[in-house]
């Protein structure tokens, strides 16, 4: 035993005996497994050790974790394929062969549709109006009664804010420019595309550069102008467009639920606690990195805006999709009527503070 991890559990030993004054052992026994028990979870991501921002976010969340428990909860972060493939993380923690996982909510669409709204939506909230949606508009608790049926309990794990519209080799000028393309864009960003005439493409991260560099494919999107410029785009396609399709997309922490459960309230508190900081950090890393490179980026390529054609035909699209995914499944169908009730909610709100403020601002 650590000397930290005696002390503490002495004292509150001590204290438990001088309240209660009788029931020695009891009392003694239940209030060191709460407080003193050494925790080890088995956390594996879907990025490369130590990828910028997620990766290096969520190797701060176990050192937080570590150090606000006074080392009883030891969360060793496994980068992906080293215990489980990059997109197999949550199968193994729902299966309990791991602990917990930190990854993209948008990926696991195929589990269950719903899901992707948890993850954001094109043309949707931004990463500040995601997370009140999810923490006071009724999401939360909507995304853990649907896990809970894979034996999972989410937490918000980062948001990336804005992400940009993605790299073409060819200026799109209308929605005509779009037909037959072939992209790398996935989840509902994607199923939106694919209406406008695109073909979208599912590529690992190892080949996308590759990929557009050969014109396999004739556009990418990936994140922001800081992960983007790590991945190179600029020297494989000159036009770089601004973001709709992922306003503000919602990375998980989640647990296995009996894991979860069965660790302490302290233990869940910090958990909670380093998940919440770790998501207020990364949305300010992401923005203070992207800036940085986006200067870095101007002159280099040529900043564009989707042409006003396709962007009403988007939202167009964008309707057809989420009624044909509202007719297909009742779960997407709830969580989507929880989204909207927010969003209506949020706009007459947001249109007078931050929008309003923006345009004062210029
Ligand atoms: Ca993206």
């Amino acid at each position: 035993m650590k000397r930290r991890d005696f002390m503490t559990t002495t004292a509150i030993g001590a204290t438990a005996l001088a309240i209660s004054g009788c029931h020695r052992g009891e009392d003694k026994k239940s209030i060191n497994i709460n407080r003193a028990k050494k925790v080890k979870l088995k956390l594996a991501t879907s990025w490369p050790a130590h990828f910028p921002i997620m990766g290096t976010g969520v190797d701060s969340f176990a050192d937080r974790c570590r150090e606000l428990s006074g080392g009883s909860l030891d969360i060793k972060v496994y980068p992906k394929n080293i215990l489980v493939p990059a997109l197999q993380v949550f199968d193994a923690t729902s299966a309990a062969q791991i602990d917990a996982f930190h990854s993209g909510v948008y990926y696991w669409k195929g589990k269950n549709s719903a899901f992707s709204i948890f993850g954001g939506m094109p043309l949707g909230l931004t990463s500040e109006e995601m997370i009140t949606w999810l923490k006071f508009g009724g999401g939360y608790e909507l995304w853990r009664e649907l896990y809970a049926k894979f034996d999972l309990y989410p937490l918000i794990g980062g948001t990336t804010g804005p992400q940009m519209g993605g790299w073409f080799k060819k200026e799109i000028k209308s929605v005509d420019d779009l037909q037959g393309l072939k992209m790398r864009i996935p989840g509902l960003g994607g199923e939106v595309l694919k209406r406008l005439g695109v073909n979208p493409i599912l590529l690992p991260a190892g080949e996308i550069y590759t990929s557009l560099e050969r014109g396999t494919i004739d556009a990418t999107e990936w994140v922001g102008p800081y992960l983007d410029k790590i991945m190179g785009f600029e020297k494989a396609a000159p036009y770089y467009y601004t973001g709709w399709h992922e306003p503000g997309s919602i990375l998980e922490i989640t647990l296995n639920r009996h894991r979860w459960n069965k660790l302490s309230s302290e233990h869940q508190a910090i958990i909670t606690a380093a998940a919440e900081e770790m998501t207020g950090n990364m949305l300010c890393e992401f923005r203070y990195k992207n800036a940085i490179a986006l200067q870095e980026l101007k002159g280099v390529v040529e900043i564009k805006t989707f042409p006003d054609d396709m962007m009403a035909k988007a939202k167009e699209a964008l309707a057809d999709v989420l009624q044909d995914e509202s007719k297909k499944s009742d779960d997407f169908k709830r969580v989507l009527k929880s989204y909207e009730a927010f969003s209506n909610l949020n706009k007459p709100w947001d249109d007078i503070s931050t929008k309003n403020f923006l345009e004062i601002r210029g």
